[in-house]
């Protein structure tokens, strides 16, 4: 028999979510190809998640995300009601070879608490590596269980104690690469694009100057917090929970002043064909970076639809974008801006075929494969696998 992986994805959106939410998005992305590569997954997630699996686990019928909103002492327990039904039910079944955990702090905590008889885990950390200190910084996986990062500059920021336990890193991966090397080039348009949560770390605010300084037209796609329309914001301008939101505050004092509805608009979260097609015809995908972007889905996402990257060359960018072929990189917010016309010059081709070759699901899920038959060895179980013929069947070429 193959083996059977419990994929922890947590309480707070389904599987695929119904729009933004990147960890479920990459779970949504591996599953089926861990599941094509002969191993069982057992989801524990919410309900309202539609991805077919062998087996589930759910205490919560729909998705908690929008309970974040509320005060710590009022949502503190989401998190670890999830996860006490992901306990019982490893106490409860033996039929689980690994855990495979993706929730932020209270996932990786319950997963070690579980003690040397449950089951070898690897934990999978898709954010920035300086949060959490004390967790991270004194962190004891007793063997038992390991972490993987989504990119190798994100695991050189994790304190001493959290990399002693890395077992490697996993660039992400999009369903978009699978058919990107054969798929024709889009038409491209007069625009650059900026796709993601409107946020410090992402930059919009120096994406627009540089707009208006260089003289380049810019859409930004992405949510502002928890609007996703523009038209939301707007009914929310005197709500006190709005007010009091970071990334609202920082649209309305440092991107809203730039946003002039010609030269630089917003047009709220876009998902599907729609958002495909924006990236597809956009001059470039432009990353103006002020956070050390740990895996950058967006990022293979604009590579698999033919998009180069400019970007400011901080956390996985260097890793993800070859500089003079994929895209361009520069350390210097004041050159960044000049790098979109020279980006005009980039093959959107070379940008496909890469995406093609490193970033699809089958390749993302065969390094995980291989990571759980290292966490197993690591604790030392050895009963058996998915078979390596079995991978080689499912990737391309
Ligand atoms: N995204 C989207 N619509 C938007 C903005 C973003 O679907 O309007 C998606 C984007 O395509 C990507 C994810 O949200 O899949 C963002 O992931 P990324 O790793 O780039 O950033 P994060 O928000 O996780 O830091």
């Amino acid at each position: 028999m193959g083996l059977t992986v419990l994929i922890n994805a947590g309480p707070w959106l389904p599987v695929p979510p119904n729009g933004y939410g990147g960890i479920e998005n990459v779970v949504a992305t591996l599953v089926p190809e861990l599941r094509r590569l002969g191993v069982r997954v057992v989801l524990a997630s919410v309900g309202a998640s539609t991805i077919p699996v062998d087996d589930r686990i759910a205490l919560y019928a729909e998705g908690q995300f929008s309970a974040l909103q509320r005060p710590y002492n009022q949502v503190c327990g989401i998190g670890q009601a999830h996860m006490q039904a992901v306990v019982q039910a490893v106490r409860e079944r033996d039929d689980i070879d690994v855990i495979h955990d993706h929730v932020e702090a209270i996932g990786l905590a319950t997963v070690t608490a579980l003690g040397p008889d449950a089951p070898p885990a690897l934990h999978t950390l898709h954010w920035d590596l300086g949060k959490h200190p004390d967790l991270y910084g004194h962190f004891d996986g007793g063997n038992r269980v390991w972490v993987n990062g989504v990119s190798a500059a994100q695991l050189a920021r994790a304190p001493a104690a959290l990399r002693a336990h890395a077992v490697g890193y996993v660039h992400l991966a999009t369903p978009l690469a699978v058919d990107a090397a054969t798929r024709a080039p889009a038409e491209k348009e007069n625009y650059v694009v900026i796709l993601g949560r409107i946020n410090p770390g992402k930059g919009q605010d120096l994406g627009a100057q540089l707009a208006h300084r260089v003289g380049f037209d810019l859409i930004l796609a992405g949510p502002v917090g928890p609007y996703h329309r523009p038209e939301d914001l707007l009914a929310a301008r005197d709500d006190p929970v709005a007010e009091q939101n970071p990334d609202v505050q920082f649209w309305r004092e440092r991107v809203a002043p730039h946003v002039d509805g010609v030269r630089v608009r917003w047009i709220g979260t876009v998902s599907g064909r729609a958002r495909d097609e924006l990236v597809a015809k956009a001059r470039c995908a432009l990353f103006p970076l002020r956070w050390e972007e740990p895996g950058g889905t967006a990022v293979v996402e604009a590579l698999a639809l033919g998009t180069p990257v400019v970007a400011l060359a901080r956390g996985c960018l260097p890793e993800l974008v070859e500089h003079g072929r994929t895209g361009l990189l520069t350390s210097d917010e004041d050159a960044l801006g000049d790098l979109v016309a020279a980006a005009d010059h980039l093959d959107p081709r070379e940008c496909s075929r890469e995406a093609a070759r490193r970033f699809t699901p089958a390749v993302m899920a065969q390094r995980y494969v291989e990571l759980y038959d290292e966490v197993r060895r690591l604790a030392g179980t050895r009963t058996p696998s998915v078979t390596p013929h079995a991978v080689a069947q499912a990737l391309p070429g």
